[in-house]
């Protein structure tokens, strides 16, 4: 049966859908609409008209996540996606040059190192200067929090090797979370290891509709992987979902869908692990008390909360820290409109979704903001420069790693 028959027309989909909100209640931007669209003898064959409305969806996975008719609308966009253009919706260009860069490590590595050194030289800019907006993920924060000594509190006789996939942000772009989550995993005596050959997760590729390029990464990642045995930890959301979605892309393979599911079931969320690691460990609380709490907003990554319900653990993490004031916003967490790729498809409708986000997160004072997706990371540095504030952003390992060294980090 088509979703087009399926669909109630309920509208749950539009209550969560965070463009179609932004966007002032577009229909043909909620899955609702979309439903529709597929029933419409003009959008049989792809128009710019038709991929721009399909262009127009972070993949969010909230409607999802509300479709009482279990309509996976993920899928269903990316299946139309495929029959697109390499260069279709706006910016097409721009996203298919990211995709590329995505899938030569030499490329992003250059592009690292580039960024950094242009973000140290940003802040001479005006808040709302489009480069500096572009370079904000890569800008050093503007009060500097305090520097992490030799994080590793005891001596690790011989420490467990553990299997680790960075994400290309970590490895390439911002190697201050690379080197937290080894600290980080060092504190308790395991040793991350980076199978050498891992490429990016192909998530990009996918939401694309590249099901070429997404399919060859999965079973490159998968070969590797499948090479050093037990737990696979995950340190970015965003790969984790997809890595975890290898078992479905492969579906149409018995054999290889055998082996994804065996890679799969050793994947292992990096907060969920460790919040693990503090619950079989006697109660004890990281730091001392502060003069003043440090208030922490922890963002939740859309494929977390959507897809595999890791909410609870990382504020776990957080509650467990002396000193560490946990800030939520009263209405629940709420995507931040990056969206991969989405942000340069679609920069107003991204604006729009994450300055609203930032907008009632600074309601709440926060020190910090913290999150575990590379891409939500990218997207509070933009957005806090855009409102001109001078809360610190960092990755959540950043964080632990910053509170375990230092003992407490004081709001003060
Ligand atoms: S929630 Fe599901 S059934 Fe309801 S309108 Fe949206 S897609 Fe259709
Ligand atoms: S995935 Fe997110 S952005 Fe896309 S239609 Fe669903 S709720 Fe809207």
């Amino acid at each position: 049966m088509t979703n087009s028959i399926r669909c109630a027309k309920c509208g749950a989909c539009t209550v969560v859908c965070p463009v179609y909100k932004a966007s002032g209640g577009l229909e043909s931007y909620s899955a609702r609409g979309r439903n529709h669209l597929a029933t419409v003898p003009e959008f049989a064959r792809p128009t710019p008209a038709y991929e721009d409305i399909f262009s127009k969806c972070l993949l969010c996975g909230a409607c999802t996540r509300a479709c009482p008719r279990g309509i996976d609308v993920n899928r269903e966009t990316i299946r139309a996606r495929s029959g697109f253009s390499r260069f279709y919706g706006r910016q097409g260009f721009q996203k298919y040059l990211a995709r590329q860069a995505l899938r030569h490590p030499e490329i992003l590595g250059a592009a690292g190192r580039l960024g950094r050194t242009a973000g140290r030289l940003t802040r001479r800019l005006p808040p709302d200067s489009g480069l500096r907006l572009r370079l904000a993920m890569f800008e050093p924060p503007a009060a500097e929090v305090p520097a992490a000594p030799a994080p590793v509190s005891r001596p690790i006789p011989q420490a467990a090797a553990l299997t680790w996939f960075p994400g290309c942000a970590a490895e390439y772009l911002f190697p201050e979370i690379a080197s937290a989550c080894r600290d980080l995993l060092a504190g308790h005596g395991f040793d991350l290891v980076v199978p050498e050959g891992l490429g990016c997760c192909g998530l990009a590729h996918h939401a694309a509709g590249d099901g070429a390029t997404a399919l060859a990464l999965a079973r490159r990642n998968i070969e590797i992987l499948e090479r050093r045995p037990g737990p696979i930890l995950i340190s970015c959301a965003s790969c984790f979902a997809h890595l975890r979605h290898y078992r479905d892309l492969l579906a149409d393979d018995p054999l290889w869908q055998e082996r994804a599911a065996a890679v799969g079931d050793r994947l292992e969320e990096m907060m969920q692990f460790l919040d693990g690691l503090a619950a079989t460990a006697a109660p004890e609380h990281i730091g001392a008390a502060a003069k003043r709490p440090l208030r922490v907003f922890y963002h939740d990554p859309c494929h977390l909360r959507h897809e595999v319900a890791i909410a609870r653990e990382p504020r776990r993490l957080l509650q467990r820290a002396a000193g560490v004031d946990l800030v939520e916003l009263p209405g629940g967490p709420q995507c931040c409109g990056q969206g991969g790729l989405f942000h340069i498809g679609a920069p107003e409708l991204a604006a729009l979704i994450r300055d609203d986000l930032a907008a009632k997160v600074l309601a709440l004072q926060p020190d910090i903001v913290t999150s575990t997706c590379s891409g939500c990371l990218m997207q509070w540095k933009t957005a806090l420069t855009a409102a001109g504030s001078p809360v610190k952003v960092m990755h959540l390992a950043e964080l632990l790693r910053l509170i375990a060294a230092v003992g407490t980090v004081d709001g003060a």
